[in-house]
Order: structure tokens, then sequence, then C-alpha cells
């Protein structure tokens, strides 16, 4: 058996001990899954509800189910015989899809209860939540000059409608099954993952993803213009996949970060505008742009405060937005070309 297992992070955690992992046939899970299995760990159990053919990565040598976790029979089932349970399975998706469908996002909270009280049930020794910057008072947001979140910002709770409430919700369940019942939980807030692998059509791909295809799709068809939802003044910061995974590792195996949200996140903020400018760069054309006022485009501004996670874990997420975004913009092109070969793509 060949376990390279990095030993800067004290894991606690034995090379067969069994890792569950939540959503994994999704983006940040699926490489999450693949992670690990390059790590060495040789027991894990990757669940999620879409039928296997449509998962964006299935990792070898890896037990896949198809289940529903919002079932309670199936998350009592998920976890049987888990040292560590991550849960990364949400109804969710870009702006597009979170303004809209507000009672499925909301209803994920299924997902995270079951699944918690099941860990907690079968003796898991650590459970992972995946919250997220939507977790944050909107009303902290309205300027695209922003200040950067950090982590009390959560409360007074105004967090963003649906989507935003069930994270800040599940986030609760995980801090009481410590206090309570002393399920030792650990809590990330992404902020806007992005990288390979991840949806880039189909109406949940978020921002950087989006704007790759547009530029694809604008090369393509020979009418070079693009449309930005919003005015393009919108600011984000985005954290590439790579540092994503890396972080939840490092978040679930510090023992100064239990039951305790911290913000998972690139500091390097970038308007809309900017960032299509960026990926104009990087596919070597220039496109008119059009704009959608009325398109959704959240909250006005919104960065990642890194003070917190610098403190207790001394880095923070780096790898440049513009290398981060090389990497999508290649991995969306070959992407593009499968799809119009008539070849399976990744999301489809
Ligand atoms: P994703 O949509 O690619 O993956 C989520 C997966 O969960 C999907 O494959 C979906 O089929 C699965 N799922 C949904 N309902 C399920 C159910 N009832 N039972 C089993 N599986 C179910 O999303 P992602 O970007 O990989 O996000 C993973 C987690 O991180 C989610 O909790 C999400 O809310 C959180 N998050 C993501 C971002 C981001 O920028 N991608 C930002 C903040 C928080």
């Amino acid at each position: 058996m060949n376990v390279r297992i990095d030993s800067s992070i004290d894991r606690r955690l034995g090379s067969d001990d069994l890792i569950v992992i939540a959503g994994a046939g999704g983006f940040i899970a699926g490489a999450l899954t693949r992670y690990f299995h390059d790590l060495g760990y040789t027991r894990i159990r990757a669940i999620d509800r879409k039928p296997l053919p449509e998962w964006y990565q299935r990792v070898p040598d890896v037990e896949c189910l198809s289940m529903d976790l919002s079932e309670n029979q199936n998350a009592i089932r998920a976890v049987e015989g888990a040292v560590e349970v991550y849960n990364l399975a949400a109804d969710m998706g870009g702006m597009g899809f979170i303004e809209r469908f507000r009672v499925q996002c909301l209803r994920s909270i299924l997902i995270n209860t079951h699944l918690i009280e099941a860990a907690w049930m079968a003796g898991v020794q650590r459970y992972f939540f995946s919250s997220s910057a939507c977790a944050y008072n909107t009303d902290l947001q309205k300027d695209p000059h922003v200040r950067a979140l950090k982590e009390s910002d959560a409360y007074p709770a105004m967090a963003e409608r649906g989507y935003g409430w069930e994270k800040l919700i599940s986030e609760m369940f995980c801090q009481e099954y410590w206090a309570e019942r002393g399920l030792e939980t650990h809590i990330a807030r992404f902020h806007n993952i992005y990288g390979p692998y991840g949806t880039w059509f189909g109406g949940r791909e978020k921002a950087p993803a989006a704007i790759c295809r547009k530029a694809l799709e604008a090369l393509d068809s020979g009418r070079h213009s693009i449309e930005i939802w919003g005015d393009g003044t919108q600011t984000r910061s985005f954290c590439y996949i790579d540092d994503c995974v890396e972080g939840i590792d490092r978040i679930m195996h510090s023992k100064d970060l239990i039951a305790t949200p911290i913000n998972l996140g690139s500091s390097e903020l970038i308007s809309i505008g900017d960032l299509v400018g960026m990926v104009e760069e990087i596919a070597g054309v220039h496109l008119a742009r059009t704009y959608d006022p009325a398109a959704p485009k959240g909250v006005a501004g919104r960065n990642s405060d890194n003070t917190f996670i610098q403190q207790v874990l001394h880095g923070e997420p780096r790898t440049l937005l513009r290398t981060g975004m090389e990497h999508t913009y290649a991995w969306i092109a070959t992407q593009f070309a499968d799809r119009k070969a008539g070849r399976r793509v990744v999301t489809d």
C-alpha cells in the first residue's frame, strides 16, 4: 500500500478509517474525494443523490452510493462505520439558482438535520459542515467597496433569503451537537469556490465559469459580445478549488476550530467587470459588453476577512485569481469542445 499522508496535519485518522463524503457527485466534494484518495486513505464512501453516471468525478477504489440524504433511513445507512463525515450535499447553484429556488435551498436543512443526528448516533468522531458566505448579514454587503466579512458578522442575523438562512441554522445544529451532545463538529464558510470540474452551464453555474463559457460561445459564434448580469460593479472574491479542499482538511483537523465557523475564501477582491476583462485576456478576445440590470446579481460586494484563519491555521487561500482562472478557462474550453463534438461532458 502506497500511503503518502501529509505529516504536517495531525489528522488523528488511520489510513483505513472510513471517511464519508456527502455530495460527492458534485464539484467540491468530488475534489475532496480525490484529495483524500490521493493522500492514501483507502476507505472512502462517496454519496450523492445523482445517479452515478452523472457524477462530475468518479474516483477509483471509492465506494460510491447514489442516495437521497434528506431521507432519514439513507442518512443512517450513509454514516455506518464512519470515523469522519463531510457534509457537502446541498441543493445549490449560483445567484441565478439561489435567488429563484429558495424553497429548494431551504429544504437542504433536511440533509444536515438527518446526517448530523445519524453521525452522532453512530459515534462518528468528527463532522464537517460546508457553510457559506451567504450566511452573513446582507446589510453589511450593500456597497461594492465592502469591508471584508469577519466571522462575527453573521450576527445580528440577516442572511441571504433561503440559501443563507439554511446555512446559518445548520451551523447552529453543528454548534449545539457539540455543546450539548459532544459531537466534534467543524464549520467552514466558503466564499465562491471555482475551478475545474465545477458546473459551467445549465443554470447552476457561478460567475467565473459562466464568464468563461460566454467567452467561448462568443469565440465559437464569431459574435464577440457578452451579457453581464447587473452593471458589473458588484465585487467578490473567488477561492480556487485546490485551496478549498486543503482548507477543509486543515479546518476539520484543527482542535482550535471545534464548532467555530471560519471563513474559507480568498481575500483578492475583484469586480465582475474586471473579471470579464481577465477572461478576455486569457481567451485572447475583446468582447462588446451588454448589461442586464434585472438579472440576479446578489449583494453589491463581498470579501473574506482572513484574519482569523491566519491566526489559527497560519495560512489562507493563496492561489492568484489569474492563475486559477487560467486553469478553469482551459478546462471549460476542453469541455466546450467535447460538448460540441457530441462527447459526454461532466455536467451533462
Ligand atoms: P454542487 O451542486 O456541485 O454539489 C452538491 C451536491 O450535493 C450535488 O452533486 C447534489 O446532487 C448533491 N445533493 C443535493 N441534494 C442531495 C441530497 N438530498 N442527497 C444527496 N446528495 C444531494 O455544489 P458545490 O459547489 O460542490 O457545493 C458543495 C457545498 O459547498 C454545498 O453545501 C454548498 O452549499 C457549499 N458552498 C459552495 C460554494 C461554492 O462556491 N461552490 C460556496 C459556498 C458554499
